[in-house]
């Protein structure tokens, strides 16, 4: 049966000369949500006006990257009105809609219609929406892409074949829905000793590369694995924002975005 609330939710939709681009990657923990918060916030500081959806319905983390951890959204005339972040970027996470710790088991439609109350808030003048999905190909980025008609998604892998195979079939779901790739980022290539400053590989490196080569997709960069960007996205302060060197990386790869 229809959900009758995704269908109002479709019609009021006022996002018309807005763009949604969605972060999406084949598997858990290879830095999707990492990657979509430092992009955004580099974004916004090149002038962008950027808002910010976390609609990972399996572990929402945009709240503790962008510290506005246990705030709740108001809503006005039946749309939420996002979060301000401290980082000028409003957002809103499915992690601000229930309480912490709080376990989100929605089947398809419920999630469907959050995802809907999501992008369909009062956004205001912001002219580009990032969109962190979940892992994988499941009912959320079906609902995004048949609903939402993101203009493009950005595909976030480790350098490791499984990743790699993962990330494929989220690119394939994509493909099918006529959603254009707009380049595949690899993180957590390359890790430095912070002892004896020796590079090492854990997940290899420059597999990823290597895979938007074969598929014909543009290459947005690489992000070597480094305890300095755990550290500062657990602590609220996405190393973008800051002028750490590890947040440079982020900056190169949100300039390719713009071209
Ligand atoms: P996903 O959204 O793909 O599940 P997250 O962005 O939540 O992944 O990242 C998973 C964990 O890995 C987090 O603790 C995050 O801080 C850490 N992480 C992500 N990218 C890096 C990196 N390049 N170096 C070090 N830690 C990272």
């Amino acid at each position: 049966l229809p959900d009758v609330a995704d269908v109002r939710i479709a019609m009021t939709s006022e996002k018309k000369d807005r763009r949604l681009i969605v972060v999406g990657s084949g598997k858990g923990g290879v830095g999707k949500s990492t990657v979509a918060a430092n992009l955004a916030i580099a974004l916004r500081q090149a002038g962008v006006k950027v808002g910010l959806i976390d609609a990972d319905i399996y572990g929402p983390s945009q709240p503790r990257l962008m510290a506005t951890e246990g705030e709740r959204p108001h809503a006005e005339d039946q749309k939420l009105i996002p979060i301000d972040s401290r980082y000028g970027i409003p957002m809103l996470s499915l992690g601000h809609l229930v309480k912490p710790g709080q376990a989100i088991a929605w089947r398809g439609p419920m999630a469907g219609n959050a995802l809907g109350q999501l992008i369909d808030a009062q956004w205001g003048d912001a002219e580009l929406l990032i969109a962190d999905l979940p892992p994988g190909t499941g009912d959320v980025q079906l609902s995004m892409i048949q609903k939402h008609k993101p203009s493009g998604a950005v595909i976030v892998s480790t350098p490791q074949d499984l990743a790699l195979i993962d990330a494929t079939r989220a690119i394939d779901l994509f493909n099918q829905a006529n959603v254009p790739i707009i380049g595949l980022i690899e993180n957590m290539a390359g890790y430095q000793c912070p002892h004896c400053g020796e590079v090492s590989d854990p997940f290899g490196t420059g597999g990823a590369e290597a895979a938007a080569k074969s598929m014909g997709y543009p290459f947005l960069g690489r992000i070597p694995l480094d305890i300095a960007i755990r550290k500062a996205s657990d602590a609220g302060t996405p190393p973008a924002a800051s002028n750490a060197a590890e947040g440079r990386t982020f900056h190169e790869i949100a300039a390719r975005l713009r071209e």
